[in-house]
């Protein structure tokens, strides 16, 4: 069987891949070795969030932000969406400066952002401690159940005629499509990597490391929190040093669980749970929201997110190839970016002309290195 696209990977990404490929009237193949979302997406938190800690990250988040919008309306209710919005929380004065800054990016921006102060904060999340300085409301952020919304998409790319494979792994690409452990070769005009932390595997040289995290989701208490809430200072630990690092990320499920996150961890590989971390994490927790205390915990996992030198994905063309395309590195956004990479990708591959501009995503920027 020939096929327009072989897509390596069935998580968000891979999945949104394929459902805008199909959509669009190419055959498509999707590879997965394990199972439908059960990669990083099976450990990822589902929230949508446009971001601000540059213009390319804007531009990507804000665009799949608005995609993630008008895909609501076919989402089923298992997919749990939801326009929480998202409060940045300032712990005091200099973080309040912060949120001020980033409500004027947001502002300049087109997009709409309101300044808390202390008394409002405490209005909108009542289970915040006192004395917090304010915050930032970003109310058209929103979550998702992103293991039902990876099921959804590969659903939507079946109904459009694209074939799912999962249990084959794929070894090598080649120039005929892909060729996959068993020695069978599939063979496909174009061949999308989206494979995730393990995309250099398949395309050696591509710069994904991962980095690990922690989440705890707690058993159900409607109404302990209306926002997602996360501190000032997480971008500085998202993305700063290679060092570990814990910040208060606190998700309202609409099952009325609470998801509670997170940790950052370079160069470790094992899935174990790191008591450590974990008691740092919800140490951390605690100082935010006392009553978090209470709660009882039913599930802690880890998850490896592929992380890139620059924080922004690989999307497009690889260099010196005709044929092979990469959409991974989505870091802590693959949710968030997941449907407007897709749209970048199917752009590429069908010669359309994108809605924001392709090229900070391009994946030769990570070969210019060298
Ligand atoms: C703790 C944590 C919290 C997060 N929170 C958020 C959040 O709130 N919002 C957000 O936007 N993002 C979040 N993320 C990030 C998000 O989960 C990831 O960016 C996203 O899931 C990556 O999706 P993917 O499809 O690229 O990779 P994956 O989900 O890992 O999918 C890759 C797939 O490729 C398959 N595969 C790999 N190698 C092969 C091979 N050789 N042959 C065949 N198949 C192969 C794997 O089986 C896998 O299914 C979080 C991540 C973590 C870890």
């Amino acid at each position: 069987m020939n096929y327009d696209v072989a897509i390596i990977g069935a998580g968000i990404v891979g999945a949104a891949c394929a459902a805008a490929l199909a959509s669009a009237g190419l055959s498509v193949v999707v590879i997965d070795s394990t199972g439908i979302a059960s990669g990083t997406t099976a450990a990822g938190m589902g929230h949508i969030v446009v971001m601000d800690d540059s213009e390319a990250q804007f531009a990507l988040t804000s665009y799949s932000q608005k995609l993630w919008d008008e895909l609501s309306t076919e989402l089923p209710p298992s997919c749990e969406y939801e326009h929480c919005g998202t409060i940045w929380v300032a712990a005091d004065d200099e973080e309040l400066s912060e949120a001020r800054r980033k409500q004027e990016f947001y502002t300049s921006h087109g997009s709409t952002a309101e300044l808390l102060d202390e008394r409002s904060l405490r209005a909108a999340e009542p289970n915040l401690r006192e004395g917090l300085a304010g915050g930032l409301l970003v109310k058209s952020d929103s979550v998702v159940y992103q293991l039902t919304a990876t099921q959804f998409l590969i659903n939507k790319a079946e109904q459009h005629g694209a074939e799912i494979r999962i249990g084959s792994a794929a070894a090598a690409i080649t120039a005929e499509g892909v060729k996959l452990a068993n020695g069978e070769v599939v063979s496909a005009g174009a061949v999308v990597n989206a494979a995730g932390v393990a995309a250099p595997d398949l395309s050696p040289g591509l710069k994904i490391v991962k980095k690990k995290g922690h989440l705890v989701i707690t058993q159900r208490y409607p109404g302990f929190a209306r926002h997602q809430l996360i501190e000032l200072v997480y971008l500085r630990s998202a993305h700063a040093s290679r060092s570990d690092s814990v910040a208060f990320n606190l998700q309202p499920r609409s099952t009325g669980q609470v998801l509670l996150g997170s940790s950052r961890q370079f160069g470790v590989e094992d899935e174990e749970i790191d008591q450590v971390i974990l008691r740092g994490m919800t140490e951390r927790a605690f100082e935010y929201v006392p009553g978090l205390r209470d709660l009882s915990a039913v599930r802690i996992w880890t998850g490896f997110r592929p992380t890139t030198p620059d924080n922004l994905p690989f999307i497009g063309k690889l260099p010196d190839s005709k044929s092979t395309y990469v959409a991974a590195g989505h870091e802590g956004l693959g949710i968030t970016t997941a449907l407007g990479t897709a749209e970048l990708i199917a752009d590429a591959i069908l010669g359309r002309e994108s809605a924001i501009s392709p090229e900070p995503y391009l994946p030769d920027r990570n070969f210019a290195e060298h």
